[in-house]
């Protein structure tokens, strides 16, 4: 139970910008809405604009000011990341909205909904109703805004332990509990911001006014969907009919996240095992087009999303898209290490995965595919002419049938070997080569 005068209702004159605060971290965009309120018309005609800044808030004040006098009511995205549902990476409070203009009478013969709209008085008396309900509910609201027709009601939210999959759920409760409008339940979903007009009718304007404010209250999720017995482990069915609601049935999965234990050292062996390959180019786009899902060893079929494997995944975000024989991973979550509007090939997802560079991406992937880099074939190369060299200084049969050569060139065959050993122990890179043979440097006074 709060204290509120419920027939004498007092706009706080809270400040919008520190209404918006309540809601964001510190340095969390705000993303707003413009839209013509007499025609709601929501879609093309929406203005979306962000605001990083309180700088930009005076600026804002003058663009909404602006839009106001054509009649366009002003919105915020209550929840954080941007305008679209997928954007959203955090919630910043549960709520709902209560409006009670209208009253539906029953369906006409098409099945088109009968509407009466309640007079000024009908709807004070639901409003003063509503606000009795919601001071007994047991948990108390942080904040609530009047509109013209009734309420907004939120409860804010910790921001540690959020499950964006329990947001719907969570929202379908309050609906229940509070008998409020049924579409509030999108993470993407906009309420009025207060100090701005109402003008869905412009000759009768209303102002919204907040008239509790108490940022300090905040709540978990599991707090408040215990108080309405709203059992989160349904929370994977939810998942499971968004997924049907934004990529129909056909591609429900079965797996929540795919299985994946790092990019293992396990050989792929294909029928290109072996092959030589001249320079690094030709390595680099041989490996880009090997088959990414095989190298990540998880099940996933390409182009069909899934949650992405590389960051906590809430909804399917990401998909291996293969195209035209090239596999690239997309992941739509500003927050994870593959996001990319270009997508990542085989050897970029090996060097996030792995923390390693670029080039070592490559060798790692050619020992998965038992390519040798043309360093290291050159490398082998020479480590077996030496090998040659010291096995025939050592084989000096020969020379025993020649007994007065042999005392000549005896103390010669140990020189040799030392040189040949030097030799091996110091193999450049192919680069430093003197007709194509290894070069080596030692220092004057060996
Ligand atoms: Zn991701």
């Amino acid at each position: 139970m709060f204290n509120l005068d419920i027939n004498n209702r007092k706009d706080l004159q809270i400040d919008d910008f520190k209404f918006l605060q309540a809601f964001k971290e510190p340095g969390q965009p705000v993303f707003f809405r413009i839209t013509q309120d007499s025609t709601r018309s929501f879609g093309k005609n929406e203005n979306c604009i962000m605001m990083d800044t309180e700088e930009e808030y005076g600026f804002m004040r003058i663009v909404f000011k602006r839009y106001q006098n054509k009649g366009c009511g002003i919105f915020f995205v209550v929840n954080n990341g941007g305008q679209k549902g997928k954007d959203i990476t955090s919630i910043s409070a549960h709520f709902g909205d209560a409006d009670f203009g209208k009253e539906i009478m029953g369906t006409d013969e098409n099945g088109k909904e009968i509407v009466r709209y309640r007079t000024q008085d009908e709807i004070e008396k639901y409003k003063r109703n509503f606000l009795i309900q919601l001071q007994q509910f047991q948990l108390e609201v942080s904040v609530i805004v009047e509109t013209k027709n009734g309420f907004h009601f939120y409860w804010l939210l910790e921001k540690d332990n959020q499950d964006l999959n329990a947001f719907k759920l969570i929202q379908k409760a309050i609906i229940q509990k509070f008998n409020t409008d049924q579409s509030i339940v999108d993470l993407n979903r906009i309420l009025r911001i207060p100090n701005y007009l109402h003008l869905k009718n412009p000759s009768n304007p209303f102002k919204i006014k907040c008239i509790k404010f108490d940022p300090t209250l905040r709540y978990t999720q599991r707090e408040i969907a215990d108080i309405l017995k709203c059992d989160l482990s349904k929370v994977e069915n939810q998942i499971i009919e968004d997924y049907k609601e934004n990529y129909g049935e056909r591609n429900i999965l079965k797996e929540k996240i795919p299985v994946f234990q790092g990019i293992t050292d396990k050989v792929i062996t294909n029928e290109q095992n072996g092959r030589e390959f001249y320079n690094l180019d030709e390595i680099i786009s041989y490996l880009r087009r090997q088959n990414m899902i095989e190298v990540l060893g998880i099940k996933v079929e390409p182009n069909t999303p899934f949650r992405c494997i590389f960051h906590d995944d809430h909804r399917p975000s990401a998909v291996i898209a293969n195209n035209k024989g090239i596999y690239k991973y997309f992941c739509n979550s500003p927050l994870c290490i593959c996001h990319n509007q270009n997508g990542l090939d085989l050897i970029d997802i090996v060097s996030k995965e792995k923390s390693i560079p670029f080039i070592e991406a490559v060798t790692h992937l050619c020992n998965k595919f038992s390519i040798e880099m043309p360093e290291v074939r050159w490398r082998k190369s020479q480590e077996k002419k030496y090998a040659q060299n010291f096995n025939s200084l050592q084989d000096n049969s020969g020379l025993k049938r020649y007994t007065s050569l042999n005392k000549i060139i005896r103390w010669g065959i140990r020189v040799l070997t030392e040189i040949n050993q030097i030799g091996m122990d110091n193999i450049t890179s192919e680069k430093f080569n003197f007709n194509g043979e290894n070069v080596f440097f030692f220092p004057i006074g060996f």
